[in-house]
């Protein structure tokens, strides 16, 4: 479905329009504001006239077929003037009003009613539930606000939100970027966030888009359009609230309950370069950072001010942000010393009052760090306001030429930092805008926009290419029983071990006699436990027992369990029970893979053990993996020290666990289609050269259809 008249209509025709104060009247007068050169249509039986336009008393009695109809009525009388709009041949239209999908079934009944009118007559709507769209670019408004000032509100910022508070919100402050479209999208009841999405990749005017989203719908299609964003260059900025609306379901796997989060949906825009924000603050200043004329290349973040106290507290934000903020190496602080004088702490931030001449020091030190392929943003920070009382006025343009001069002698960016988040003067601001560069604020959500900008700017690491086979054991066993669910300890290991990922030697068996047998040729000590489709925890029913040193202790064993298994009531029918080496030593660890319903596919590490459902200090990634992508989950979590060399233990085979993940990436890419969990739980990772052993695993089959 094309959306352009419902962005860009070039007649306009309002449903219940009125001379009174109302949002119709409001909107009339705002089509005056912004400019509007097309045709306005009030429709209303009761006036022959509403604010001087000719008033028509139904949609009927058009002139023309309309490009926009604007529903500016009560929720039941919308059914039949969409289906009047549809008959008139509306391209599109507006639903302001709400009771709609949002109040339950009878307002969900009411919006498919008319979503299925709009879809028949092929028409994109706004809405329900909405404050409709703002189009400086095209001077044409249906959004619900008065508009006092056309100054400043075009721009190249694209806005899409699902609720109307927050476009209003973002809207309030145009101080530093102007819209190119702002969109108000409600309850989407046919056009939604990612056909607003598609429009702006394509719309000229706009550089860089920014979301609020509660839902995502269409998810293949919403990644696709994040991906060509990504490919045209503009970044897309996501503010999403609520957990995905599909998180609550059954979840076998450990694996599967910690990703069944929001995290899926962050590391999904992660992995397709849109950028992430938490709040309103950080979404802001990511719009303005987008304006400058240079965008930072790197994370690398050189910030330049004038006070020890004030480095401190950058120092403290940026690395609990965890903020790149590259120190000065010995011959930039030597350099910047010869001029500064003493440089306190290593550099960054940079106390460059040192003997006090600020008006030589500052833009030494700007050179200094300018120079170093470390740094990608050049900051300096200084607190200005509109309405501030004290300091001296005609410092505020000096701060702006400083800048200005020192950005022109390079190719990187150059920004002016007040520590508090939209505090700034307006004049300034302007000047740095004209001048290319940003006036950014907010020491974690300024500084915050240059990191996030910087990611996006520097390109992803490729796609891994699977090493193993494209199709694997799997699909064959579910082949030969459709029915398998649950794919117990010693036949996940098995598929596993044929593509790659090591597991511990074992041996399935029914009775003590056989036991034994196995348990010599493994070598003692060993572990017994019982294996079952219907048994994915066995710790929970005590049938696992491990470092059994002998015959002797084996037969206790092999005792308890059976006698364990007597009382299981039912019984499973599948049970054998399983003979394996003991693995003495080494690191917990675990690994998994988990299925979001509209993401698909991500994998999980984490160090091992129950503690992980409280401590949640595991990494997660979309499949498939890019290169890097395993040693930087290692890395990543937090318990990760435990498999360094501490408290006198070997390092553990850190080389062989990233390999390990590739392994299990691979295996499930190659079963996608198949795959629901998986879970290997322990991994434990043995000291460096001795690799790392899969000691327990589970994978759950997907249900097809
Ligand atoms: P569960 O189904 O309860 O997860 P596991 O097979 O993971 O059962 O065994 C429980 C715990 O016993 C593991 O987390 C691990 O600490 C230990 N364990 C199990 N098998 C072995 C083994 N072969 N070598 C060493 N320890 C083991
Ligand atoms: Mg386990």
């Amino acid at each position: 479905m094309r959306i352009d008249a419902l962005v860009a209509p070039r007649s306009v025709a309002i449903v219940g329009a009125t001379d009174r104060p109302s949002p119709s009247r409001s909107l009339i007068e705002a089509l005056a504001a912004i400019g509007f050169a097309g045709s306005i249509y009030p429709v209303n039986p009761k006036y022959q006239t509403v604010l001087n336009h000719v008033c028509y008393p139904t949609l009927t009695d058009l002139p023309e077929a309309p490009d926009i109809v604007v529903l500016s009525v009560r929720n039941p009388l919308v059914p039949e003037q969409i289906r009047l709009a549809a008959k008139r041949g509306a391209r599109s239209a507006v639903i302001y009003d709400s009771g709609f999908a949002e109040l339950g079934e009878d307002g969900a009944r009411l919006q498919a009613e008319i979503a299925g009118i709009c879809r028949e007559a092929n028409m994109p709507v706004c809405g329900p539930n909405c404050m409709g769209i703002l189009n400086p670019t095209a001077r044409v408004t249906t959004y619900k606000q008065s508009v006092m000032k056309t100054e400043g509100l075009a721009g190249n910022v694209g806005l899409i939100s699902q609720s109307g508070s927050v476009a209003i919100a973002i809207l309030s402050d145009l101080r530093r970027f102007g819209i190119s479209l702002s969109v108000s999208s409600g309850n989407e009841a046919v056009t939604r966030t990612v056909d607003y999405l598609e429009y702006m990749i394509d719309d000229p005017a706009t550089k860089v888009i920014g979301t609020f989203t509660e839902t995502v719908r269409e998810p293949e299609r919403y990644v696709a359009a994040l991906d060509r964003a990504a490919a045209a260059g503009k970044p897309v900025v996501v503010l999403k609230v609520g957990k995905t609306e599909r998180t609550q379901r059954a979840i076998t796997s450990h694996t599967g309950g910690l990703a069944g989060s929001s995290s899926v949906f962050s590391e999904l825009l992660r992995a397709h370069r849109a950028i992430e924000v938490n709040d309103l603050d950080e979404m802001t200043e990511v719009l303005a950072v987008c304006q400058g004329a240079r965008w930072p290349r790197g994370r690398g973040i050189s910030v330049i001010t004038g006070s020890g106290g004030l480095a401190e507290m950058i120092l403290d934000i940026g690395i609990a942000a965890n903020l790149h903020l590259p120190p000065l190496s010995p011959a930039e602080r030597t350099e910047a010393e010869s001029v500064i004088g003493r440089i306190t702490g290593d550099g960054n931030p940079f106390d460059a009052w040192g003997n006090g001449n600020y008006a030589v020091n500052v833009p030494h030190a700007m050179s200094v760090v300018d120079k170093s392929p470390q740094i990608s943003s050049v900051v300096y920070c200084a607190d200005t306001s509109n309405e501030g009382h004290l300091g001296d006025p005609s410092r505020i343009l000096e701060n702006v030429k400083m800048l200005a001069a020192a950005a022109t002698k390079s190719s990187k960016p150059y920004y002016l930092l007040s520590s508090r988040p939209g505090t700034m003067n307006t004049q300034q601001a302007k000047a740095l805008r004209d001048a290319g560069l940003v006036q950014i604020g907010g020491t974690r959500q300024g500084l915050g926009a240059l990191d996030r900008v910087g990611r996006y700017m520097t390109a992803l690491p490729p796609v891994r290419v699977a090493a193993g086979p494209a199709r694997s054991g799997l699909a064959d066993l579910l082949v030969a029983n459709p029915a398998r669910r649950m794919i117990n300890e010693f036949d996940a290991k098995q598929l596993l071990g044929a593509y790659g990922v090591r597991g511990t030697r074992e041996q399935c068996v029914t009775d003590l006699a056989e036991a034994a047998a196995a348990a010599h040729k493994i070598g003692f000590p060993v572990v017994l436990k019982v294996v079952s489709d219907d048994i994915p925890h066995k710790t929970e029913l005590g049938l696992v027992v491990v470092n059994l040193a002998n015959e002797q202790e084996l037969a206790q064993a092999f005792a308890t369990l059976s006698q364990r298994l007597g009382e299981l009531d039912p019984r499973p029918s599948d049970c054998k029970y399983l003979v394996q080496e003991f693995i003495k030593g080494g690191v917990e660890v675990f690994a998994g893979v988990s299925r979001d319903p509209d993401f698909g596919l991500s994998l999980a590490f984490g160090m091992g053990g129950t503690a992980i459902e409280v401590t949640r200090d595991f990494a997660l990634r979309m499949l498939p993996l890019r290169e890097g992508d395993a040693e930087a989950m290692i890395a990543q979590t937090r318990g990760a020290a435990l498999l360094g060399a501490v408290r006198g233990k070997l390092a553990a085979d850190v080389a062989s666990l990233a390999r390990c993940l590739y392994t299990l990436a691979d295996f499930a890419w190659a079963n996608a289609d198949h795959l629901a969990e998986i879970d290997l739980n322990p991994i434990k990772a043995l000291p460096e050269g001795q690799g790392c052993i899969v000691v327990d695993a589970l994978i759950v089959a997907r249900t097809l259809g």
